[in-house]
């Protein structure tokens, strides 16, 4: 991703220049992380049958760094990244994105902020059918009423990899290809933060190490931020930061995680969580984890 050196920095310093009326300093911008869970809580419905999917959750996500969430089926990753990138909104707690408290935005705002700011990468690409490659890259701007930079889409592409598929409707692309078509729509708009939602998971082995390296040289070679849910150790090795996640907390925070590492760490909350539930279902009237599938 070498000649996306000469693009407009995609993340330093960058304002949400549409989101100008928020009163922060940009040197908090620029300094502060890139994105900051304050006392985040999230509740799916009220009462007794309230699931708390997110509890009191103090998470901050650096500049520059690609950090991987991971954790069993139910422990809320999925709120987490969607509560972060304006998808969803909070129960309480706070989420400052480059400083702005995106909790106080209204809906413009963060339609605003999701456009300008945020690069979405999903398991299943969610890329048009009826539209070339070329045209799937350019829809967040198209959508926006924007032209795209050309340059940048060619950049990408060639980076990518998939300069010579650019004409080709996504049938027409293997699962591989159609994920760095996917890759280089979330970084046409230059995103300050990239979410990666099981970017792997719909992937062959081969295809998901070429998708992961290339998250890898976006953020050493381009600063990009990378948020990235997977319930792969093997993916979460590719970060620079592993959250685990458990019953709506974090229960752990590894530097330079390993595959070794995470599998361990994974599998010791997957029996908490069974034996959790084991023991909720022998005790039907004590405070109940999250219900999610078995599994990871
Ligand atoms: P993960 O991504 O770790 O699998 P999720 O964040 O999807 O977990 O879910 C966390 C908890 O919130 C689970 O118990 C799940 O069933 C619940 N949940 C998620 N989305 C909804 C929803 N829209 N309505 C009700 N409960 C939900």
């Amino acid at each position: 991703m070498s000649a996306s050196t000469n693009a407009p920095t995609p993340t330093a310093g960058q304002t949400l220049p549409n989101l100008a009326s928020l009163n922060q300093s940009a040197a908090g911008m620029a300094n502060g992380p890139a994105i900051q869970a304050i006392d985040l809580v999230k509740d799916y419905g009220t009462g007794d049958f309230a699931v708390h999917a997110l509890r009191h959750v103090n998470v901050a996500f650096e500049r520059g760094r690609f950090t991987a969430i991971m954790g069993p089926s139910g422990s809320g990753k999925s709120t987490l990244m969607h509560v972060l990138s304006g998808l969803d909104c909070a129960t309480s707690g706070h989420v400052l994105f480059d400083g702005n408290d995106i909790t106080t935005f209204d809906d413009k705002q963060l339609t605003l902020m999701r456009r300008d700011s945020v690069g979405f990468i999903f398991q299943s690409f969610n890329l048009l059918p009826m539209f070339a490659a070329e045209q799937n890259i350019a829809m967040p701007l198209t959508l926006a009423g924007k032209k795209p930079d050309r340059q940048w889409l060619h950049r990408l592409a060639a980076d990518l990899g998939i300069e010579d598929r650019l004409s080709h409707r996504p049938a027409e692309l293997s699962g591989g290809q159609q994920q760095r078509v996917a890759i280089a729509r979330a970084l046409i708009t230059h995103p300050h933060v990239v979410f990666a939602d099981e970017p792997t998971g719909a992937l062959d082995s081969i295809s998901s190490a070429e998708v992961l390296g290339m998250l890898r040289r976006l953020v050493d070679e381009t600063g990009q931020t990378v948020i990235m849910v997977t319930h792969d150790a093997a993916a979460a090795a590719y970060a620079d930061r592993a959250i685990v996640f458990s019953d709506g907390r974090i229960v752990a925070d590894v530097d330079h995680p390993t595959e070794e590492g995470m599998s361990a760490l994974v599998m010791e909350q997957r029996r908490a969580t069974a034996q959790a539930a084991a023991s909720n279902a022998a005790a039907p009237n004590a405070p109940a984890p999250n219900a999610g599938p078995a599994g990871l």
